[in-house]
C-alpha cells in the first residue's frame, strides 16, 4: 500500500492525516522521554507493555523505527476541559482504541505498518505486565515517548504547532509503514 492510500483510509476513519518524517529518536531523546515518564504524570509508568520500563528498551526503539520508509502524523481533538482528569484519560483511550481499528484494518489489506499513539495500552481489562507477555501483540499500540519521540519536536518537524488549550485537548498518533 502506498503512503497516500494509508492516509486517506486515515482520514476516511475522522482522523486529521499529515505527511511527516520518519521518527528518528536517539539515545539522547530516549532518555529524556524516559525521564519524564519515570516522573508518572499521566499514570501509564509501569502498567501495560505499551509504556517503559516494560516497552521497548532504547536499542530496539532506534533499530525498529529505522527499518519504515514513510510516517503519517494522525491527530484528533477532544472538547473537554483538560484539567478534567477522568474525562481526558477516557478520550486518551478512545483515541488509542480508534488507531488500533485503523492499524487492524489497515493491515487486513496488507499494508505492513506500525502504529504508536499517546498514552498507555487499554485493549485488555487487565494488562498482564510485569508477570507475563503481552496477551495481545497485535493489538499493543505503543506509547510514542515509550520510544523517545519528543512529541512538540516531532510536531515541529511535521510543519505544525504544538499546543496547550483551556477547552479542548489534541491527541496524536503515528502511523509507519514499511
Ligand atoms: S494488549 Fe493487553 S496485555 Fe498487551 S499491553 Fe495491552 S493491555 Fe497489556
Amino acid at each position: 500500500m502506498r503512503i497516500e492510500d494509508a492516509k486517506t483510509k486515515l482520514k476516511a476513519r475522522g482522523f486529521d492525516v499529515r505527511k511527516a518524517p520518519i521518527p528518528g529518536p536517539t539515545l539522547h531523546t530516549i532518555s529524556k522521554c524516559r525521564e519524564r515518564c519515570e516522573s508518572n504524570e499521566c499514570g501509564a509508568y509501569g502498567v501495560t507493555w505499551a509504556c517503559p520500563p516494560g516497552s521497548a528498551t532504547p536499542g530496539e526503539c532506534i533499530e525498529m523505527l529505522s527499518g519504515y520508509g514513510s510516517a503519517a502524523l494522525i491527530t484528533r481533538t477532544y472538547e473537554l476541559d483538560p484539567r478534567d482528569r477522568r474525562a481526558a484519560e477516557a478520550a486518551a483511550l478512545q483515541f488509542q482504541d480508534d488507531c488500533r481499528k485503523a492499524a487492524v484494518a489497515l493491515r487486513e489489506e496488507g499494508a505492513d505498518i506500525f502504529m504508536m499513539a499517546d498514552g498507555k495500552c487499554g485493549y485488555c481489562e487487565s494488562c498482564t505486565y510485569p508477570d507475563a507477555e503481552c496477551k495481545h501483540p497485535e493489538m499493543l499500540v505503543p506509547s510514542i515517548s515509550g520510544f523517545g519521540i519528543v512529541m512538540s519536536d516531532y510536531v515541529k518537524e511535521c510543519g505544525r504547532e504544538f499546543s496547550f488549550f483551556d477547552d479542548r485537548v489534541e491527541f496524536f498518533g503515528i502511523m509507519l509503514l514499511r
